[in-house]
């Protein structure tokens, strides 16, 4: 049976030992671990370091903090993860939402777009993370979602539905399922890392869904995909928007260019690297 410890104990050492197992943010992760056991804000565990935990509570924190030694990713222990204030579920059939990503809402929040019942599709869904989000912020626009796997679009699903976000998810390997309609607004995190990158086997990234990471031989499959029907599929004066890698943003322009898309701008992320690329259909 372990030794009793108190919080302020535990976070100390778990805080210690994330660190050792060269974590950048071992004090923050171990308040996560610490907060999600206890259903508790931080401000309850920095006011009561005194509080002592209970065996079970010690043996089921011990077990999270060998999973994340191990690397498995936080969001995965969690179970959930926050992304643009709504709290999902996360699994390992989808990629983990990322801060990145946000900054697509947020361009895609200041599109002009002013129908009052846009249609929009989020390609490649996984948590249903982009889709809910503008739901969230525009709830008279149409939300539509796709992916191809069949756990994502039930996890979209549940989502939504906790949140209480009506939007529609429908299996389809990018453009196969969806019903022949346009949309207003096309937004696609889709996978674009190259299959040599480095970052693969690094971090969360070794653990997550390579099909939602490898954008084929050169990392830019997935928008030549995307972009064979676009003229088809969005309405006139519709945007496409898709998030890429830091160093895609001219091979993006120029496969824009090609789908003859207009007014191509590119975007920068919160860390200050091209993000996203934005064309429209004139
Ligand atoms: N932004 C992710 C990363 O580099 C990759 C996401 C993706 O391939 N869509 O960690």
């Amino acid at each position: 049976m372990p030794n009793t410890i108190n919080l302020g104990q535990w976070l100390s050492s778990a805080s210690q030992q994330l660190k050792q197992a060269g974590l950048d943010n071992a004090r923050q992760e171990a308040d996560y671990l610490l907060s999600h056991l206890l259903q508790k804000n931080t401000a309850y565990l920095y006011t009561r370091p005194e509080l002592a935990l209970e065996t079970e509570q010690q043996l089921k924190l011990n077990t999270w903090l060998a999973e994340r030694i191990a690397g498995k990713p936080l969001a995965w222990i969690l179970g959930e993860w926050d992304f643009w204030g709504l709290t999902l579920e996360v699994s390992p059939a989808t990629l983990i939402p990322r801060a990145d990503t946000e900054r697509l809402v947020e361009l895609a929040l200041q599109l002009s777009i002013d129908k009052p019942k846009a249609r929009v599709l989020d390609m490649g869904t996984g948590t249903g993370a982009i889709a809910l989000a503008i739901k969230k912020e525009r709830p008279n626009w149409q939300v539509d979602a796709v992916d191809f796997k069949l756990d994502a679009v039930s996890l979209a699903r549940k989502n939504a539905r906790q949140l209480e976000l009506d939007i529609r998810v429908w299996q389809s390997d990018w453009w196969q399922q969806i019903p022949p309609q346009t949309y207003d607004l096309i937004l696609s995190n889709p996978p674009y890392i190259h299959p040599q990158d480095p970052h693969l086997s690094q971090g969360d990234l070794r653990f997550e869904p390579k099909t939602a990471l490898v954008g084929g031989k050169d990392g830019l499959q997935a928008y030549r995909d995307l972009l064979v029907p676009i003229q088809q599929r969005l309405t006139q004066g519709g945007y496409l928007l898709v998030e890429h890698g830091y160093d895609q943003a001219a091979a993006i322009a120029e496969l824009f260019n090609l789908a003859e898309l207009n007014d191509i701008k590119n975007y920068k992320d919160y860390a200050d690297q091209p993000r996203a690329t934005l064309g429209c259909r004139s």
